[in-house]
């Protein structure tokens, strides 16, 4: 392992391409800075929301006690007191269970983007059947679906899964909406997952419909497309507010996968976040081939971070090549009926950036201090504020 470690460190080297002396983001990354110690900006965030947030502590367990009092008192002439969104996948079917432990009364919510793999389905129903949980979930027209994502391709740019991302949000804030749910539970973990950095990542809902207006030909009717002026009055005047158990507590993914396994016959799908299709597509082929983008340093610097892995062993892992399911590549062409030639022509054309199609960026930054009165708050995610209300510091 050392040798391999030691190979690649002198290609890097050669490369001109520095490591984060901590985890194993390099200087590829986006926005990415080193302090005087070699340690990235990625780390020392992370080491701060620990620490607002009380991560596993007994300052996090009394945070997030005032939280559920706080849910239970908003929902306690409800049906539901919270809404969870739900993928199938780990961190999200186990919040369910959490939820149920801490004697909250959720509804699940999904967005189903057509693309689903059958283990995905089938985990959601296996995990809220048993829990008697009941499910709202919102079926996107797939021609529709189909079109967004085509013309995300044809667009050139990284964000072939904003349309999925953003849709699930506004799914989640129309549902708490609709039952008058003023609580919405996310299963996202930064100790697991770290922030996605910002740079080659970026999507709205104006950046949606620029990209589909422009490359797309189905007209957008089951889409839930969340517009600015959706997302602000969602947050002021519904007041639902976006709280994320897994900052607060202990929580183990690998623990949270033996459980699930166990208890409810739930079933690995093979990677991070690879329930659905397009998302598999996206980190096994797109991102990799046409933008030498590899998400799985986001997980694996996570590992590191929290001492799951060894610097060396994560760094071993992020160079060897993503696994590819056989049928994925020809299962994205034929849905979304393009042809190899065009399949080719894409690949091979220069990356498209986010920044060169319109968005909400620019204003997104002018309301600075509005939008983090709102996170504090806890009415638009933490971050959101963070990634999208600064601007992208050149690299
Ligand atoms: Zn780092």
């Amino acid at each position: 392992m050392k040798d391999i470690f030691m190979l690649q460190q002198a290609d890097i080297f050669q490369a001109g391409i520095t490591i984060c002396s901590r985890c194993i983001y390099d200087s590829r990354v986006a926005s990415i800075v080193f302090d005087e110690d070699g340690v990235c900006n990625y780390c020392h965030q992370i080491d701060k929301l620990k620490e607002d947030y009380g991560t596993g502590t007994e300052k996090g367990r009394l945070l997030f006690e005032s939280i559920l009092k706080d849910i239970k008192e908003a929902g306690r002439n409800n049906k539901y007191d919270c809404v969870i969104g739900v993928s199938g996948g780990t961190d999200s079917s186990y919040l369910v269970w959490l939820a149920k432990e801490w004697g909250l009364r959720p509804l699940a919510v999904h967005y189903d983007n057509t693309w689903n793999s059958a283990i995905a389905t089938m985990n959601i129903q296996r995990v809220l059947s048993k829990l008697d949980v009941d499910l709202y979930t919102h079926v996107v027209n797939n021609k529709e679906a189909d079109d967004i994502f085509k013309s995300f391709f044809k667009a050139g740019v990284a964000e072939i899964e904003a349309s999925t991302d953003l849709g699930f949000a506004y799914v989640l804030r129309k549902a708490a909406a609709k039952y008058s749910i003023k609580h919405i539970l996310e299963g996202h973990s930064f100790i697991e997952e770290g922030l996605t950095p910002l740079g080659k990542n970026y999507f709205d809902g104006r950046y949606i419909q620029a990209i589909h207006q422009q490359f797309g030909t189905q007209p957008l009717e089951t889409y839930p497309l969340m517009t600015f002026r959706r997302f602000v009055t969602s947050a002021v005047f519904d007041r639902v507010k976006f709280i994320r158990p897994l900052w607060y507590i202990d929580y183990s993914k690998q623990k949270a996968q033996d459980f699930l396994r166990s208890n409810f016959g739930w079933k690995y799908y093979g990677g991070h976040h690879l329930e659905n299709r397009m998302t598999a597509f996206l980190h096994g082929i797109y991102a990799p081939q046409k933008f030498k983008m590899d998400f799985r340093n986001n997980t694996l610097a996570a590992c590191v971070r929290n001492g799951v892995m060894t610097r060396e062993q994560a760094w071993a892992d992020y160079n060897k090549p993503p696994v590819i399911e056989d049928e994925l590549l020809d299962y994205f062409k034929k849905r979304l009926d393009i042809s190899d030639d065009l399949y080719e022509q894409i690949m091979s054309a220069p990356p498209r950036s986010w920044d060169e199609y319109p968005t909400y960026k620019k204003r997104f930054e002018r309301l600075r201090l509005f939008f983090s009165v709102l996170a504090k708050l806890n009415l638009v995610p933490m971050s959101f504020y963070l990634k999208y209300c600064f601007p992208v510091k050149e690299t």
